[in-house]
């Protein structure tokens, strides 16, 4: 264990534990577990995207992309909200900057080393993922182009956002469920959580997928220290920490992994000793930890912040938002991030975050994905509030753009569902359907 680059530690008990894609304590404590690498003083390397920090990301490995968010600092947003050190990172589609992630979000950070970490500790199994389409659309493009299969499942309603720039859909096996993101989460629960027959046997003297892992969400880390890579770029080309850091967030983990970093390029020592304050913001009506932190409550209460869940989801513009069961009172989650770091949380209306996203998109030149545009509106009301000050430097974390930009570039291709599961399904699940239909799939990727 000694010679591992990295361990995972419970932030529960602190046990020392191996990784095998490990996501939860083996004591079964619920709190997250966290990485810690090695090496204390990240190194940058050059010309492997994201993978320049690999110090710090939960993989051995590389694939060659060109995968990485960029931070620059912004002159226009910056002059109009009266900030003079107002940083932007930014992850999407805007080749004049130099960023290419082709599926528009800063979920390409999660998912291409989790299917790396999948591929290296959990022997040939297949991943499943569930999300309302950003973190999909990112599975199924890396997915695309490294062969590394992947099972992932998504609301009806959002399946327009299944598309990759590259025709071959072999390796994605999608699945369309009725319902929001939490019927995506439940169904892959259950499948996961199947005896699936449909991995026995052979196929021309190459054995089959070993059966389906459960992706992780927030558990897993290298979903967090890939997005914290976010914070490594910034802090490279800031050459410090920032004050603050504003981010839309849904489940929160992308703060969180914020937060993780912050920690070690503290540990590190080169960029500052001050933990930045996080500002965090979520789409009204649905606002479930706005709602438990304007009542100073560590724990969500579903009657409180919850009511209504269905109809407010339907109502949101950034509908990307939409978790209804984030990590925000576990050991290591989102209520403990914002206390010890001091931050807090704003609720962002459509129309604030429609009016913020003309403001982005005149100013700085480039389209926004809508959960973006709450993250300006949120820093909006931090400067009308006064929360930040003329000076403070500041990093806002532009999650998702550039989707207009890269159509004026790529041709689309829209991913078909192999399989449909309706409400009355879950809980019910046609075993023998899914069945068949995963081993054509399975079988399918030995033969291409
Ligand atoms: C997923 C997503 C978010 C929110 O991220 P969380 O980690 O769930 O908080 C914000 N912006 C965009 C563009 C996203 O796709
Ligand atoms: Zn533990």
């Amino acid at each position: 264990m000694n010679e591992a680059k990295y361990h995972l530690e419970c932030l529960e008990c602190r046990h020392v534990i191996a990784d095998s894609y490990t996501n939860t304590c083996p004591e079964g404590h619920d709190s997250l577990l966290r990485t810690v690498y090695k090496s204390k003083r990240i190194r940058k390397r050059s010309g492997q995207g994201m993978f320049n920090y690999i110090d710090w990301l939960p993989v051995e490995a590389t694939v060659p992309v060109n995968t990485n968010p960029i931070t620059y600092k912004s002159e226009e947003l910056g002059k109009e909200l009266g900030l003079e050190n107002l940083y932007v990172s930014f992850s999407g589609y805007w080749p004049e900057k130099g960023v290419f992630m082709k599926t528009c979000t800063f979920k390409e950070l999660e998912a291409l080393p989790t299917l790396l970490r999948a591929h290296e500790r959990a022997g040939e199994k297949i991943l499943v993922v569930a999300s309302a389409g950003n973190t999909s659309r990112a599975f199924a493009e890396f997915s695309a182009m490294t062969g590394m299969p992947v099972v992932t499942i998504v609301p009806h309603r959002y399946t327009h956002r299944m598309w990759t720039t590259t025709e071959d859909h072999e390796s994605i096996f999608l699945i369309a469920v009725d319902g929001d993101y939490s019927d995506a989460s439940a169904a892959s629960k259950e499948i996961v959580n199947k005896p699936l027959q449909g991995f026995r046997g052979q196929r021309g003297g190459a054995p089959l997928m070993a059966g389906l892992i459960e992706e992780g969400g927030v558990r897993n880390v290298a979903r967090r220290d890939g997005m914290g890579v976010v914070e490594l770029e910034a802090a490279w080309c800031m050459k410090a920490l920032p004050d603050y850091y504003v981010q839309a967030v849904g489940s929160g983990t992308g703060a969180i992994a914020a937060w993780e970093a912050f920690i070690r390029l503290i540990g590190d020592g080169r960029f500052g000793e001050r933990m930045p304050k996080i500002v965090i913001a979520q789409n009204l009506p649905f606002a479930p930890m706005f709602s438990a932190w304007q009542d100073g409550r560590a724990e969500l209460i579903a009657a409180k912040d919850l009511s209504n869940a269905e109809a407010a989801i339907k109502a949101m513009y950034a509908n990307i938002l939409s978790t209804r069961n984030p990590p925000y009172s576990i050991k290591g989650g989102v209520y403990e991030m914002l206390r010890s770091s001091q931050g807090t949380i704003y609720g962002i209306t459509n129309d604030e975050a429609r009016e913020a996203e003309k403001l982005f998109e005149s100013e700085e030149g480039i389209d926004l994905d809508p959960a973006a545009s709450v993250a300006v509106a949120s820093l909006m009301h931090a400067v009308d509030e006064g929360f930040v000050e003329k000076k403070d430097r500041i990093l806002l974390n532009i999650t998702g753009g550039g989707y207009k930009r890269l159509k004026e570039e790529c041709a689309l291709y829209h991913v078909e569902a192999r399989m449909e599961l309706h409400s009355h399904a879950v809980g019910q699940l046609p075993v023998d359907e899914l069945e068949r239909e995963l081993k054509e799939f399975v079988t399918g990727l030995y033969v291409g």
